[in-house]
């Protein structure tokens, strides 16, 4: 099978009436460089840099963090390199910042753990930004983001950082800034946060968490946890439409995106850009390029009628054998 899918490394991944979706990869190790590109990765939809930050045993410094990042940038350019901006809290810990707190998925986060601490977030946010130069291909990404003023803040100490670093004697162009759309409150807002942003990308992981009360590493309820239910599909269409609407890009870089029956779906939807582990870059493209959109949009439409998630994922799954 393995030997099947490597072939298509060098292939599109397209649909059989010519619907080109980009296939990238979610990093975070040194070591998911080269199995991305070995897979044919097409850039980074994702660039987990708390991940650095959790090996360690205290902060890296700016320079720390510019050679961290300029090899992120510099393996993928000239595709894109989407860095998040620091994402702890929750179930991701810094062992030299210790947070405690009853519910972690409802506390202190991401974004609001940057905001409160912009030293931290500027720090981190020259050194993408001094990476970048000479390769433009950064993009900078906001986690855990549940209203505007979020992203109008973060945006203003990036613009900060970014005229800091020019006067510095950089010459680095403003990077594209996104949101993660990642919690309940975030889907309704999607269209105002699509006006403040240069693109949207679903974080399917906490999205279903949030939305169906799940905890997302707790085998007990296991499962619940479904990407099927049709209150998380009903959630990315309606994301997917408010981006439309903005005539904002939006893409998908939770574990929804690297299962073929889900991203077939999200397809279906309108997003063009998948971002997944590097494992499953292949199987993925597979699945995109033994099918129409026409029929995906047909199967969508039967899905979104339907009541059960577990009968969902079974009609696609279904569905899909058919298709060979
Ligand atoms: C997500 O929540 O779907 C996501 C991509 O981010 P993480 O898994 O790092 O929380
Ligand atoms: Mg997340």
């Amino acid at each position: 099978l393995m030997a099947g899918l490597e072939k298509l490394r060098e292939l599109p991944a397209e649909t059989r009436d010519g619907q080109r979706i980009a296939l990238q990869v979610n990093t975070g190790l040194f070591t998911d460089i080269s199995r991305s590109l070995q897979r044919g990765a097409e850039g980074v939809g994702l660039y987990r840099t708390e991940i650095p930050f959790m090996i360690r045993d205290r902060f890296p410094s700016e320079e720390e963090q510019q050679r961290i990042y300029r090899e992120q940038l510099q393996s993928f350019a000239p595709h894109p390199v989407t860095m998040r901006t620091l994402d702890v809290g929750g179930d991701k810990a810094l062992p030299y910042f210790p947070i405690v707190e009853d519910n972690p998925f409802l506390g202190w986060r991401g974004i609001r753990v940057t905001l409160d601490h912009p030293e931290i977030f500027t720090t981190q946010l020259r050194a993408m930004l001094r990476a970048s130069e000479g390769l433009d291909n950064l993009r900078i990404l906001l986690p855990m983001v549940s209203s505007v003023f979020e992203v109008e803040e973060a945006q203003q100490l990036i613009h900060r950082a970014w005229l800091e670093v020019c006067e510095e004697g950089a010459d680095i162009l403003l990077p594209p800034v996104g949101a993660m759309i990642e919690v309940p409150a975030a889907v309704y807002q999607a269209r105002a946060l699509a006006q403040r942003v240069d693109f949207l990308s679903v974080g399917t992981n906490d999205l279903t968490q949030y939305l169906l009360a799940v905890d997302r590493n707790n085998r007990r309820v296991a499962d619940l946890y479904n990407f099927y239910h049709p209150a998380v599909l009903h959630a990315l269409a309606q994301i997917v439409a408010a981006a439309a609407a903005e005539g904002k890009p939006v893409s998908v870089c939770g574990e929804m995106a690297g299962d073929p029956g889900t991203a077939l779906l999200l397809v279906a939807m309108g997003v063009e850009v998948l971002s997944m582990n590097a494992p499953n870059l292949l199987k993925v493209k597979a699945a995109i390029r033994n099918v129409a959109r026409s029929d995906l949009e047909q199967l969508l439409a039967e899905v979104l009628q339907m009541d059960n998630g577990e009968v969902i994922e079974a009609y696609v799954a279904l569905q899909l054998e058919r298709a060979g």
